[in-house]
């Protein structure tokens, strides 16, 4: 398993970045841009903060709109437990999620779909390309998006036609509700 080394170094990079959203509430988000640098290397994988202040104001609409998704839809609530160890991800875990039957593009192509990233408005969406400003980033990694999903909830939840649970085709094909057309006819028959 992994090195109580490397354990230390992910939890700390977690523990620095809770702060400093603590600290960015508490300042009403003045400390966003008191560390833009940080800030900026986080999301944007670039130190050079003057390229990114544009996006400041959203990520700090973003951090109060988090927030109340907490408090207010328990849906939301119940999806999101990281454990302070667990290492960054560029991907789901492919021994419980896999692609779904229906899916025809590849493994790292959403296509045109941003489902997820809409649901929760995030403003790190390039609209014009429908693609993640903040792709492969330290917040990408070490948070939700690099490891999304890690479940059946988060799937219905952001209604995400490409991802689906080991176990959840042979569930379908179990599930009354889930009777394929040729299934029905033979039941008709
Ligand atoms: S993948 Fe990118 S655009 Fe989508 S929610 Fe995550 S950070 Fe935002
Ligand atoms: S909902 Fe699924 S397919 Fe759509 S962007 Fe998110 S991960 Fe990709």
């Amino acid at each position: 398993m992994y090195s109580m080394s490397r354990k230390i170094k992910w939890a700390s990079i977690r523990i620095f970045y809770y702060l400093n959203i603590a600290m960015t509430i508490l300042t009403g988000g003045l400390f966003i841009y008191i560390m833009a640098p940080y800030t900026s290397y986080m999301f944007f994988n670039d130190l050079a903060f003057w390229k990114y202040l544009k996006y400041y104001p959203g990520l700090i609409r973003q951090l109060y709109r988090i927030i109340a998704f907490w408090i207010f839809d328990p849906n939301y609530r119940g999806m999101y437990a990281q454990p302070l160890t667990s290492p960054p991800s560029i991907g789901p875990d492919r021994n419980k999620i896999k692609l779904s039957a229906e899916w025809q593009k590849e493994e790292n192509d959403c296509g045109n779909c941003i489902n997820c990233c809409i649901k929760i408005k995030c403003p790190l969406i390039d609209h014009d390309r429908n693609l993640c400003l903040s792709y492969n980033t330290v917040y990408w990694r070490y948070f939700s998006c690099g490891c999304y999903p890690v479940s059946q909830q988060q799937i219905d939840y952001y209604d995400c036609p490409k991802w689906e649970m080991e176990g959840k085709r042979l569930e379908k094909k179990l599930d009354p509700r889930y009777i394929s057309n040729a299934d029905t006819q033979k039941i008709s028959n």
